[in-house]
């Protein structure tokens, strides 16, 4: 048995106000029609690194939120790991910013909603799995109603989208 865990947490004030901002970034995503997830890097109290998903502007399937909010942070403290950072993200984490949170030694995560399908650290957790070896300290469902209210939105608006192409493409000219 590794020690690798996963230690629930509870959160207070200060990451509540960190998640805010973090949904400021998702919000970034959503007006540029990209799936609104946003996430930053917090240490000692200050943001070290932000980011937002956009994979469909950036023609890049990595940069997830989680991955430009920790390669913008290990940038500006020129160092490739953050044992003493916390990241915040407004949706679970997938399995590759997992892997990404794991390899820069990120202490701590605080995210909004789960992501049923794809979320890896609570919804089908890998976190205890032995090949990580890694302590990670989670805390779970913070602003979690307004971060997945923006989701919701966001795919809403696009099955309306969806479907008023249809019918356009059905209409006779
Ligand atoms: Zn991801």
């Amino acid at each position: 048995m590794s020690d690798s865990s996963f230690a629930p947490a509870q959160h207070n004030e200060q990451d509540i106000a960190f998640m805010r901002e973090a949904l400021k970034l998702a919000q970034q995503s959503f007006d540029e029609s990209e799936v609104p997830v946003g996430a930053l890097v917090v240490v000692d109290d200050q943001i070290v690194g932000r980011g937002f998903n956009c994979p469909i502007a950036q023609s890049d399937p990595t940069a997830h939120a989680e991955l430009q909010a920790i390669r913008a942070a290990c940038a500006a403290l020129r160092n490739y790991r953050l044992p003493d950072a916390t990241l915040y993200v407004t949706v679970e984490p997938c399995t590759m910013c997992l892997g990404a949170i794991v390899h820069s030694r990120i202490g701590r995560i605080v995210f909004g909603a789960y992501e049923p399908k794809a979320g890896r650290i609570c919804s089908n957790p890998l976190v205890n799995d032995a090949c990580f070896n890694h302590r990670l300290t989670v805390v779970n469902g913070v602003l979690e109603d307004e971060c997945r209210e923006l989701m919701q939105r966001f795919f809403a608006l696009r099955r309306e989208q969806k479907k008023a192409l249809k019918n356009h493409k059905l209409s006779p000219t």
